[in-house]
């Protein structure tokens, strides 16, 4: 289940200060699992997985909620932007009729898809021509033949006698004379490769001169889709790509694949055998189908929801100006912590000590040990809690007998409260580097 090994790897970087290499390998080869259970090409998983790599190791890491959430938010993040940042449209600026070419293998969709975008040019008023030059099945163009006639759209009968090429200039003809606003031209594709095809297809282009050479690919294909969509790219000026039958039970991972290997933008999916069943391509969407995290981003979002952001800011503020870190700070800085799940907005900013302790604080006995903190910290004077150094023996006495707990429990806390001040005031004088460097020597 993919969603569970995302999860597992917040699970695992929960309570570390920071992502370090090793680290982020961790949840990488998780990630990398998910991609290839999901379908995606193995040489397309090391790209993606290297780009990653090099930025969840950079600044945005730093500045986000929490190391784990982060680097599944980068690989989110990238996921999207490599699959295209927005929706491509249809492109059909060109001098009438437009011409839309489909290519693609034998039964990747290219006949249904044909009908699906006549159906949808149809709906936006425009005149539409479909045709087909698969001469070697006459069944496909009986196919194509009742659909348009299902969709009430013009169909070009070619004679199947004649050669594509020849085809090809006869609807050219027919299509200026009549004024189409858009020629849909569906084409013979084989069951695989092969060099036959793909020099008539690339004739057929040369003569069509096409706005749209759509590579039409089926999702079920899954790793195979990469040598597909090289062969096509190679030979034809594509300008986009449909994938179909996403409407199965295929993961998605042939859409990272094929705008991997082409470059070219996925326009629509398709969704059903019927012909309403295409969609415009969301990259958003196909991210968290490829990765199966719908629920991690829920998670996140419900992590960030529990950080009050603003009494963070001001605890940061107040390291970072200098200011005396007292223990009415460290009270509201452990409730922070406990809030987000022992997981801090301030992680990256903190020691590791401290990082350490908010991991120590998550679950139900973190739940108590936080309780009695706060309760003992409520038991002092405010006086006291902006001024630590008051706190001796009849003081503590005093405050363990109103906290309803041993007098070790409120040197311990006392201890604990020193180091974190000692830490804070060094970050505030030298920032994180001479921190860190205290800490290691
Ligand atoms: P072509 O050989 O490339 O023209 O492929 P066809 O258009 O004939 O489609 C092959 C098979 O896939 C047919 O049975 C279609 O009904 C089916 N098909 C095409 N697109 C989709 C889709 O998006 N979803 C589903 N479920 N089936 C599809
Ligand atoms: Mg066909």
């Amino acid at each position: 289940n993919l969603s569970g090994r995302l999860q597992g790897v917040i699970k695992n970087l929960r309570g570390q200060a920071r992502l370090t290499e090793d680290n982020i390998a961790d949840a990488l080869r998780e990630v990398r699992m998910a991609l290839l259970e999901a379908d995606v090409a193995l040489p397309v998983v090391k790209d993606f997985i290297a780009q990653v790599k090099e930025r969840a190791q950079g600044r945005e890491v730093l500045q986000s909620l929490t190391p784990g959430q982060a680097v599944i938010q980068v690989v989110h993040e990238e996921l999207t932007k490599l699959m295209g940042t927005d929706n491509a449209a249809l492109n059909l600026a060109a001098v009438p009729p437009a011409i839309i070419l489909m290519a693609g293998l034998q039964g990747s969709g290219k006949t249904t898809t044909s009908a699906k975008l006549a159906r949808l040019l149809k709906a936006q008023k425009k005149k539409v021509l479909l045709t087909s030059a698969d001469i070697y099945r006459p069944a496909a163009i009986e196919q194509l033949r009742t659909l348009a006639k299902s969709l009430d759209v013009d169909f070009f009968e070619s004679d199947i006698s004649q050669k594509p090429e020849t085809i090809a200039t006869n609807v050219l003809d027919h299509a200026k004379r009549h004024f189409y606003d858009v020629v849909i031209f569906d084409t013979a594709g084989r069951l695989g490769i092969d060099e036959a095809m793909m020099a008539e297809i690339k004739a057929l282009h040369t003569l069509l001169n096409p706005i749209e050479t759509l590579f039409v690919v089926d999702a079920m294909q899954g790793q195979d889709a990469i040598n597909t969509a090289r062969a096509f790219g190679e030979t034809l000026p594509l300008t986009g790509v449909v994938l179909t039958k996403l409407d199965g039970d295929a993961r998605g991972g042939a859409a990272l694949s094929v705008r991997h290997i082409t470059g070219k933008p996925i326009k629509f999916i398709g969704v059903s055998e019927k012909v309403d069943g295409l969609e415009p391509f969301h990259p958003e969407r196909m991210a968290s189908r490829i990765l199966g995290m719908g629920d991690v981003l829920s998670l996140i979002e419900h992590a960030q929801k529990n950080v009050d952001l603003d009494e963070a800011k001001k605890l940061a503020d107040k390291v970072k100006s200098g200011k005396n870190f007292d223990l009415e700070d460290y009270k509201s800085q452990i409730q922070q912590m406990r809030n987000m799940g022992g997981m801090g907005a301030l992680m990256d900013k903190l020691p590791a000590q401290m990082a350490g302790m908010a991991g120590q604080m998550s679950g139900e006995a973190g739940d108590k040990a936080v309780r009695r903190m706060e309760g003992i910290i409520n038991s002092m004077t405010p006086l006291e809690r902006r001024k630590p150094e008051l706190i001796k023996a009849t003081r503590k006495r005093r405050i363990a007998l109103g906290a309803g707990v041993q007098v070790q429990e409120v040197n311990r806390l006392l201890n604990q409260f020193e180091d974190v001040q000692k830490m804070m005031k060094m970050f505030a004088k030298g920032g994180m580097t001479k921190m860190m460097r205290a800490m290691q020597g």
